[in-house]
């Protein structure tokens, strides 16, 4: 079967013959001139796209028209298309043929970096883009879009420092703040700091993650971690409810340790009397707390089982499926048998949305795999019943 490229080539040489190169003629011909020869290097060309052997006939094609002003914009074009059709290989060819042309002039020289560095980032290639995209950051046209590029690559690289040094850059030239996404790279390097048991360096980046505006929770949420493991349980739960407090939607995250909290000092009147003062303030949380609850397995505490059955009772699409005027009020082993069975589809389903591109997941994400924002993602308050449908109807 012909391939895309073999098409694409086979157009490009057709063009090459209307244009009059096929036959040698580069320049203005007087009319009474003989026909020239045809080009043999056309024939080669068009007998290896006839025998479908496409880089040989790229190869014959980048030998017969070389990159001059008139047709290095047609390079680039058949590079760029080649990286569009995910035929890499043939792009950094044509690009790498570009850079070759000794008398290049710069502009052009870091167009066609540019376009290679592009074809390694999506060849996977990460230290080769790398540098180019470096080298590129440091005084060219592309200064901008090279760094972009170079914080994508320390992203997937988890080169944080060097993440921060490329952000604050592109700060400068972009002239946009990318106050939010910096910070959220130095609580990476918290975090990494927390786990080698560094908390002293983990505090220090959580105050440098702090610093910018708008400010990221994250940052509150890893000092409350950092606080937990130090066994500072009075900083761990002034911080988790501060979180709740700010952000309720990050209730989901901080629920289950803040049990954990008050389980330990043996508090639980403590925190039931803390939660009914918070629900009261908030009621529209009860539905959050509710389906944490349920997720996580959290029972026992009289104010979030009162939650858990308020949301039961309530859950439209639930009563489609049983009956829950005839569960009695009181009657626990009907209740806790609704709630395992919940519990159950929703560990099935994912948690998590990205309100940015819809990306969804079973485990918060603090940057979209998808789209790449920064914090984007909510938690669900209730089972999507569809989903679950749908994957047991369609299977795993
Ligand atoms: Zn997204």
């Amino acid at each position: 079967m012909p391939t895309e490229s073999t098409f694409l080539l086979a157009g490009l040489f057709l063009l090459l013959a209307a244009a009059g190169w096929a036959l040698g003629r580069f320049g203005e011909r007087e009319e009474e001139d003989p026909p020239p020869p045809l080009n043999i290097d056309y024939l080669k060309g068009l007998n290896f796209l006839l025998n479908e052997q496409t880089d040989q006939a790229l190869e014959h094609f980048l030998k017969m028209v070389r990159v001059d002003d008139k047709t290095i914009e047609t390079h680039f074009a058949l590079g760029s298309l080649f990286r569009r059709r995910g035929e890499i290989d043939r792009a950094i060819r044509i690009h790498q043929n570009i850079i070759a042309r000794p008398d290049l002039a710069s502009e052009q020289r870091d167009q066609a970096l540019f376009s290679l560095a592009k074809d390694y980032l999506k060849a996977g290639l990460l230290d080769r883009a790398e540098k180019m995209f470096t080298r590129l950051s440091q005084g060219s046209r592309y200064q901008v879009e090279a760094l972009e590029n170079l914080t994508r690559i320390y992203e997937q690289e988890k080169e944080w420092e060097k993440a921060i040094e490329a952000g604050q850059q592109l700060e400068v030239l972009g002239g946009r703040s990318l106050a939010l996404q910096i910070a959220h790279y130095y609580c990476e390097l918290a975090e990494a700091a927390a786990v080698a048991k560094d908390y002293g360096a983990a505090r220090q980046y959580v105050k440098q993650a702090q610093a910018g505006r708008p400010r990221t929770l994250r940052g509150a949420l890893t000092r409350a971690h950092i606080a937990q493991e130090t066994d500072d349980s009075k900083t761990a739960l002034r911080l988790y409810h501060r979180i709740i407090d700010e952000h309720t939607y990050l209730i989901a995250e901080a629920l289950p340790e803040i049990v954990a909290i008050y389980e330990r000092e043996d508090a639980i009147d403590d925190l039931d009397k803390a939660f009914r003062k918070m629900l009261k303030k908030n009621p529209e949380m009860n539905t959050l707390v509710a389906y944490t609850a349920i997720v996580n397995d959290i029972g026992g505490i009289p104010v979030i089982d009162e939650c858990v059955e308020k949301y039961l009772r309530n859950e439209k699409t639930l009563s489609e499926f049983i009956d829950m005027q005839s569960v009695a009020a009181g009657d626990d082993v009907a209740m806790a048998r609704v709630r395992k069975a919940l519990s159950n589809l929703a560990s099935s389903t994912p948690r998590y949305q990205c309100q940015e591109c819809g990306f969804s997941s079973q485990k918060l994400l603090w940057q979209c795999p998808s789209c790449r924002s920064w914090e984007t993602q909510r938690p669900a308050s209730r089972v999507q019943f569809d989903t679950v449908l749908q994957h047991s109807i369609t299977g795993p």
